[in-house]
């Protein structure tokens, strides 16, 4: 929203710069955005031949201006990676085992040794309402 459709990557300031922005509660934001500060933010996105542009206020944006030049670097390296990815297939049920994890899905059991969920949430709830 605050790249007006764009794809507003990131902005130009380090992990303390997001932090201060953020304000006091932010303090709990510091190691995830350590993480990301060692794995490369937007140089990520460069290093998939994305071309960004840096905007006076700060903003980080592709020099397309599209968010599909995101998405396509990002499938990009997934692919690259061996990871599968399953669209269009919901996990209903997870279950422990002695060895990890079942995961059910409409179209198949997946037996594996670890999970990461990210189910995403209500990133700006308020915005949902104002539409
Ligand atoms: C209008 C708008 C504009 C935005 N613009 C920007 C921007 O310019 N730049 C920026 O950095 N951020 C932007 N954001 C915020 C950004 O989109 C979110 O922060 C980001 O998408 C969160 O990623 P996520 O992976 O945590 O969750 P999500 O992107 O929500 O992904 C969660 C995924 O999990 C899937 N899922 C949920 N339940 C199940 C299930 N049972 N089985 C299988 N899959 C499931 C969902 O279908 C979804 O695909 C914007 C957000 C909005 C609403």
């Amino acid at each position: 929203m605050s790249g007006g459709t764009r794809c507003n990557i990131t902005q130009a300031t380090d992990n303390r710069g997001i932090v201060a922005a953020y304000g006091a509660p932010g303090k709990f934001l510091h190691s995830a955005l350590g993480f990301l500060w060692r794995s490369g933010d937007h140089r990520v996105f460069e290093a998939e031949g994305v071309a960004v542009k840096v905007e006076e206020t700060g903003k980080i944006f592709p020099v397309s201006t599209r968010h599909s030049t995101l998405l396509q670097a990002l499938l990009n390296r997934l692919q690259r990676s061996g990871a599968e990815l399953a669209l269009g297939e919901p996990l209903l049920q997870m279950a422990t085992t002695a060895m990890g994890f079942t995961l059910a899905t409409p179209l198949r059991t997946v037996t594996t040794p670890c999970v990461i969920l990210t189910t995403g949430g209500q990133s700006y709830p308020g915005f949902r309402h104002k539409r």
